[in-house]
């Protein structure tokens, strides 16, 4: 499947693989088959925006599971939405390979989930945990965002909160809580997205909250990891840019700026020198956008008029 059928309005994905395309199992069990025999890998990972928004997945995962059931290959799914684990996948997702659950609910609190437009039902949630846990997942992923449009201090106390609950319910089936992963990333606004007109939160305003929830949370079984702001903070410059960042990227390059997506390798100090000698300000390029500005991207055409973005936008200046 590319593409996405849901309309989160932080996610570029959705516009830079739009519109939907859906593969028919057929196709899809005949690439399995075909990869097995030409690279002896023993999993098969069903990748996509949003794998168990695909239309035809219960069936494609027993197909696959079946096809390959007495070669030792097994199945993964990647991040799984909790409305489809309700329903029959969850009897498929108990035999396929146990590599640890991965939900994205992004926000804590339900009021900026709604902001995000965020699908995601706390109901539906917790009852695909609890099968999973009887099932025998022991271990839970979780991605989160801050720096989100309107978030106080109670939305990031509800990131705690939830991921609690989320490591207390396999009391339910087990003595011992759930390990509980807790990605979080500062929210990018990106272009081509509702979010376009936003400001993103710097590298301090990111850092005070990064603090604060390592403070908050005492839970030896909430494993917090926070994405490198700086880089975040690079990464919104490039993706909000224009055609003046050219001599910048280039001097950051002859600083030493390379691989910058390896952490190890990301060199903060060659970008901040590479943006101190073009005279170019980075900040202007994470503030805040107005309805009228012309926008670096606005001549690109994806398939979504500009109007149609404005639209979500004021829904979330409305809420
Ligand atoms: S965040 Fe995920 S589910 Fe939401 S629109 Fe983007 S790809 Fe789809």
């Amino acid at each position: 499947m590319r593409g996405c059928p849901n309309r989160c309005r932080f996610c570029q994905a959705r516009s830079q693989y739009y519109p939907l395309r859906i593969r028919k199992p057929d196709n899809l069990c005949a690439i399995a088959e075909e990869t097995y025999k030409n690279t002896g890998y023993d999993e098969i990972s069903l990748a996509g925006l949003s794998v168990s928004d695909y239309p035809k997945i219960e069936e494609l995962s027993s197909r696959l599971m079946e096809l390959f059931k007495d070669k030792g290959v097994s199945l993964s799914l990647p991040s799984i939405k909790a409305k489809s684990y309700v329903g029959n996948l969850s009897s498929i997702i108990a035999r396929v390979k146990k590599t640890g659950l991965t939900f994205a609910p992004e926000a804590g609190s339900e009021r900026l989930r709604q902001i995000l437009a965020k699908d995601f039902n706390e109901d539906d949630f917790f009852s695909a945990l609890r099968e999973s846990f009887k099932a025998g997942y022991q271990r839970v992923k979780l991605y989160f965002m801050i720096g989100l449009p309107t978030e106080k201090v109670e939305d990031l106390d509800a990131i705690i909160s939830f991921s609690t609950k989320v490591s207390e319910l396999r009391r339910e089936v087990s003595s011992r809580p759930a390990v509980v992963n807790i990605s979080i990333n500062a929210l990018i606004p990106k272009p081509h997205t509702p979010f376009q007109w936003f400001k993103m939160e710097g590298p301090d305003a990111i850092k005070e909250k990064q603090d604060y929830l390592k403070k908050i949370c005492k839970n030896r079984r909430l494993e917090l990891n926070f994405h490198n702001r700086q880089m975040s903070f690079i990464e919104a410059i490039l993706s909000r840019g224009d055609r003046k960042l050219s001599p910048v990227v280039l001097q950051a390059f002859k600083n030493g700026a390379k691989f910058d997506a390896w952490s190890n390798h990301f060199s903060f100090d060659a970008w901040s020198k590479a943006f101190a000698s073009s005279g170019i300000n980075p900040e202007d390029y994470i503030s805040e956008k107005s309805e009228n500005d012309r926008l670096a991207w606005d001549f690109i055409d994806f398939g979504l008029s500009k109007e149609e973005l404005l639209g979500e936008f004021k829904k979330i200046i409305d809420m």
